[in-house]
């Protein structure tokens, strides 16, 4: 069963046709650096090769590996209580409508049969270290994106495979062999384009985008697929008469720029299938955070303790699951009037557990009370980061929207 999606597109699955979880056979990748496209990485010289590798409903799957009783079943890790979110679906279960990030209690209205199971992050990371070692077997540049998502750059060949669709075609094999699970995986020339081809056939497909494809592939699919496209950007875009990729490469860079600020050159780039980052297989995190954007206003303080009552609940979830430990909590807070204030405190000791980040966070807020209008974004972030095992960054694409940070 696929997750719910636009349909736009679908015709360049596989790189050229075949079935639909499968890569056409295509091994073109590695003959393609004749390609008469444009140079598009900052070595002129050199396409890239780039895998993307995410693991499909990845905790839920994990769930249904472990417990038998619930493979075939509509599972969501998270929460059930009034207020809690879910952190992961099962396929069954986004039949229904569920998704990461979602209130448990709307979970619930769309899948009355829907079953709730706690998160045991100690065995999502033994996966995750698991997944790691493989990838370290084909290329020494890896960068993770979260417990279960990584880009690869195999542009050297480590073993000497002779086609980065074979190495992703080994990896995915020696993943469901050595874990018990299945992964999708995007090969391509660039980040951008990998992440996107990863998601195209899941679950435990493969597609292969090659570098004269890029633009065609990119220009059909919805906005709302690009990585750091929340459902609020996507929102706006739509607004704004920008549904689908070619509609923003119709676009000129000033009016991205001005609608997007700093963004601007990156949509420009990607709406043409551009994506000049390095595989950054050193991006420690140094923050990790969330925040929300809000269709009304909030100004009440009753309004504004509850709202930042959910950042907490949002932000401690992703700082136990990297369990991460810092000093400094920054709030951030965005006036109707677009105006964005932060305040900061930094306190001696790692921030311990939920309760005490929970009062750091609302004394934050205090500092703007009574709050002088209406309030449109709130978001928290722990910094000053100090990891236990490698925290990897997630956040090379520059803004962070309501709910984006949970992906899976
Ligand atoms: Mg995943």
């Amino acid at each position: 069963m696929n997750p719910p999606r636009h349909g736009e597109g679908d015709h360049l699955k596989g790189g050229g046709g075949g079935p639909p979880s499968q890569a056409a056979a295509d091994d073109r990748l590695p003959t393609s650096i004749a390609s008469p496209t444009p140079p598009l990485s900052p070595r002129e010289d050199i396409i890239r090769k780039i895998i993307h590798v995410d693991m499909d409903a990845f905790f839920a799957s994990v769930e249904q590996r472990d417990n038998p009783d619930l493979r075939g079943k509509p599972v969501a890790v998270g929460g059930s209580s009034k207020r809690g979110v879910v952190a992961a679906a099962s396929y069954e279960a986004r039949a229904f409508g569920v998704k990461s990030a979602m209130p448990s209690a709307t979970a619930t209205r769309l899948c009355p049969d829907l079953i709730f199971v706690k998160s045991r992050f100690e065995a999502y990371r033994m996966v995750s270290r698991q997944i790691r070692e493989i990838f370290a077997r084909y290329t020494d540049l890896i960068q993770p994106l979260s417990l279960d998502e990584a880009y690869l750059d195999v542009t050297e060949d480590k073993q000497g495979i002779g086609s980065a669709v074979k190495i992703a075609k080994a990896i995915r094999a020696a993943i469901r062999e050595e874990t018990g699970l299945t992964a999708s995986a995007g090969v391509s020339y660039n980040k951008f384009i990998a992440k996107l081809a990863s998601d195209q056939n899941k679950p435990d497909g493969l597609c292969v985008i090659l570098p004269e494809q890029g633009p065609e592939f990119v220009a059909s699919l919805p906005v709302r697929r690009f990585h750091g496209v929340g459902p609020r950007t996507a929102e706006k875009m739509a607004r704004l008469g920008v549904h689908t990729g070619a509609d923003l490469a119709a676009k000129d860079l000033t009016w991205l720029s001005h609608h997007f600020g700093s963004w601007g050159e990156y949509l420009f780039k990607a709406a043409r299938g551009i994506d000049d980052r390095p595989v950054n297989a050193n991006s420690i995190r140094k923050s990790i955070g969330g925040e929300t954007t809000y269709f009304d206003d909030k100004r009440s303080e009753g309004e504004l303790r509850d709202a930042i009552e959910e950042i907490i609940d949002l932000v401690w979830e992703r700082i136990e699951r990297y369990k991460a430990r810092g000093k400094t909590v920054v709030m951030k807070a965005r006036y109707s009037d677009f105006r964005t204030v932060t305040r900061s405190r930094t306190v001696g000791q790692y921030v311990r557990n939920r309760a005490e980040f929970a009062q750091i966070g609302h004394s934050l807020l205090d500092q703007i009370l009574p709050a002088e209008m209406g309030i449109r974004l709130l978001g928290l972030t722990l910094s000053n980061l100090v990891s236990e095992g490698a925290l990897r960054s997630d956040t090379d694409m520059q803004p962070r929207f309501a709910f984006d940070a949970i992906e899976n």
